[in-house]
C-alpha cells in the first residue's frame, strides 16, 4: 500500500535537486533534502521507540521540522497527531491526554510558543538534517488495535464545542492530495503560497498535493498580509486561502491605495474551510482579476469535497460540483432539513471519509452510516445545474417562532455593510424560543453601532431573521485559519449581552 511519505520518496527520485520548499527565512530545501531529513526524523523516533501502530504528537507552526517528522512518522508506520503550537498549555494536554503518542515532538526552531510547550514538558534539544527540534520520549503509551493504517490524527477546529479526533489513513489522504492537485491543476512549475496552518486539513492537503505534483511550496510559519502581498508580485502561481486570508488582503491593500493586484504569474485563487461571503468574493475578484474558487471540505473527509470551477464575476456562491473521487447526496429526513426548499443533510462518501473518531465509537457511529456515508452536519441544497449550495450547519440552525433560520444567510447581510470586516450569527435559548444574536467585526476607528447595522439589516431580512442584538467588537474568538469560533461567542460577550 502506497504511504503519504512515498511522494517525498518519488521526488527524491525523480528529480533530487528540484525545490520543494521555500521556507519563511527564504532557505530552500530540494527534494533530496527533505528525504534525508525525514530519514534522520525517522531515526531519531526511532532510536526513543516509537514503532508502527504508535502516535507521535507534533506541536509545531509551519516548518520543514514538521514536514521532516510527518514523514518519519510515516516512514515507521505511526501516525502523527498534528497539533497547532499556539494551543494553550491546558488544550495541548487535553489531546497528548487523548490521543496517548509514545513521543512529543515541538518545533522549537520557527515557534517561541512550542518552545514553550517542550519546556513545560521537559522536552529535549535534538538536531540533525531535520534542523532543531524538542523531543520528548511518553512510556506506557497504550498499543491501538488495527491502527497501521492511520497516517495522521487531526483534531477538528471545534467550531462548536470540543475538538474531536478524526483518524485519516494513508488512503484518505493520498486521495485527497490527488483531488486537490486535480481541482487546481497543479503542475510541476507551479509555487504555491501556503500560509495555512499545516495542523489543518486544508493546509495539511494543500502540502500533500504540492509533494504529490513535485511543486514547490512557500511555506509560511504564519500569516502575514504584507508578505503575502509582496509573494504575489513575485512567482506565486496558486493561492489557496481561507476567506480571512483574502479579506485581510483586499482591505490592506485598499487601505494602502493598491485596490488591483497587477497580475504576476498568478492563475489560481480559492477559498475553503469557512462560508465564503458574497461581498468578499466580489472584492477578491476585482483585486486579483481572476475568479475566486469556493471549495467545501472538513477534517472528517480530508479537505475538498467539493469546489467550483466559475469564470470571473459568476456571482454564484456556491460549493461547486464533486471533487475527483467523492460522491455526495442529501438526507431530507435530518434535522434541519426543508425538503420543500429542497435542503437536506450533505451525506459524503468516497475514500476520502475518515475511518472514524480515535477511542469514540459513540461519535463514530453517530456520523458515520452503515453503508459509509459520512453526516456532515452541514445543511445544504442542489441548485438546477447540479452545484451544492451550503445552507448552514445542523448544529448552528436557530429556529425562531418555529421559522429556520440560517446564520450565514444573515452573516451575507451584514458583512454587505463596509465597515463589517466578518459576521457571526449564533441562537440563544430562551424560554420556549430561541434569539438569532450577531456579533460583529470591525476597524477600530470605523465608529460603526448596534443601531446603524439594525437599520441596515432592517429592509433587507425577514423580521424573524432579523438579531435581536448585534455587538459590534475589535476581535471575534477565532481559530488558527481566521474562522471563528461560534461556541464561544456569546461567553465572550456575556457582559455586553446583558
Ligand atoms: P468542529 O467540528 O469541531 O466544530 P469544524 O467543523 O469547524 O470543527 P473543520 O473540519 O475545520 O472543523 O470545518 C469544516 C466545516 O467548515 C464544514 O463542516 C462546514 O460547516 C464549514 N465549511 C468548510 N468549507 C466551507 C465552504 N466553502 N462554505 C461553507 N462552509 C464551509
Amino acid at each position: 500500500m502506497d504511504r503519504i511519505h512515498d511522494f517525498v520518496s518519488h521526488a527524491a527520485a525523480r528529480k533530487p535537486d528540484g525545490l520543494g520548499v521555500i521556507s519563511q527565512d527564504d532557505s530552500q530545501t530540494t527534494w533530496k533534502d527533505l528525504q534525508a531529513a525525514s530519514e534522520d526524523a525517522r531515526n531519531r523516533l526511532q532510536e526513543i521507540g516509537v514503532k508502527s501502530g504508535d502516535r507521535v504528537v507534533l506541536c509545531f507552526e509551519n516548518s520543514i521540522e514538521v514536514l521532516a517528522f510527518m514523514l518519519g512518522t510515516s516512514q515507521l508506520g505511526a501516525a502523527s497527531v498534528v497539533v497547532n503550537a499556539r494551543l494553550t498549555g491546558p488544550e495541548l494536554e487535553r489531546i497528548v491526554a487523548h490521543s496517548d503518542p509514545s513521543a512529543i515532538m515541538f518545533s522549537i526552531g520557527s515557534s517561541p510558543a512550542a518552545s514553550d510547550h517542550a519546556k513545560a514538558h521537559g522536552a529535549l534539544n535534538v538536531s540533525g538534517a531535520f534542523g532543531e527540534v524538542a523531543l520528548c520520549p511518553r512510556e506506557n503509551s497504550q498499543p491501538e488495535p488495527d491502527f497501521e493504517d492511520v497516517a495522521v490524527l487531526l483534531y477538528t477546529s471545534g467550531t462548536t464545542g470540543h475538538p474531536k479526533a478524526a483518524m485519516l489513513t494513508h488512503d484518505n489522504l493520498i486521495n485527497a492530495a490527488k483531488a486537490s492537485a486535480d481541482v487546481r491543476g497543479m503542475q510541476e512549475g507551479d509555487v504555491t503560497y501556503l500560509a495555512l496552518p499545516l495542523s489543518h486539513i486544508f493546509g495539511l492537503v494543500t502540502i500533500l498535493a504540492i509533494c504529490f505534483a513535485q511543486g514547490t511550496a512557500r511555506l509560511e510559519t504564519r500569516f502575514d498580509v504584507k508578505r503575502l502581498y509582496a509573494a504575489l508580485q513575485d512567482d506565486v502561481t496558486l493561492l489557496p486561502a481561507v476567506p480571512q486570508m483574502h479579506a485581510h488582503l483586499f482591505h490592506y491593500a485598499r487601505a494602502n491605495d493598491m485596490p488591483r493586484y497587477s497580475r504576476g504569474l498568478l492563475r489560481y485563487v480559492s477559498s475553503g474551510g469557512a462560508p465564503l461571503d458574497p461581498a468578499w468574493k466580489r472584492e477578491a475578484e476585482t483585486f486579483y482579476g481572476l475568479p475566486l474558487q469556493n471549495g467545501y471540505g472538513l477534517t472528517e473527509c480530508a479537505a475538498g469535497v467539493c469546489a467550483t470551477r466559475n469564470d470571473l464575476g459568476d456571482p454564484d456562491i456556491s460549493v461547486g460540483r464533486a471533487m475527483l473521487g467523492s460522491e455526495l447526496s442529501l438526507d431530507m429526513t435530518a434535522v434541519g432539513a426543508h425538503p420543500e426548499e429542497g435542503i437536506g443533510e450533505i451525506l459524503i462518501g468516497g475514500p476520502q471519509v475518515m475511518k472514524g473518531y480515535f477511542r469514540d465509537a459513540v461519535q463514530t457511529a453517530d456520523v458515520l452510516t452503515s453503508e459509509g456515508w459520512f453526516r456532515s452536519g452541514d445543511l445544504g441544497r442542489f441548485d438546477e445545474e447540479g452545484r451544492l449550495h451550503i445552507a448552514g450547519r445542523t448544529k448552528e440552525l436557530i429556529i425562531r417562532s418555529g421559522f429556520n433560520v440560517y446564520p450565514v444567510e444573515v452573516e451575507a447581510i451584514l458583512t454587505e455593510h463596509p465597515d463589517v470586516i466578518v459576521a457571526g450569527v449564533v441562537g440563544r435559548k430562551m424560554e420556549g424560543n430561541e434569539e438569532v444574536l450577531a456579533f460583529v467585526k470591525t476597524a477600530p476607528e470605523s465608529g460603526l453601532t448596534e443601531a446603524v447595522l439594525k437599520d441596515f439589516v432592517h429592509g433587507q431580512l425577514a423580521p424573524y431573521k432579523r438579531p435581536e442584538r448585534i455587538i459590534v467588537a475589535h476581535d471575534l474568538p477565532a481559530a488558527p485559519t481566521g474562522k471563528i469560533l461560534k461556541a464561544k461567542l456569546i461567553e465572550t460577550f456575556a457582559a455586553e449581552l446583558d
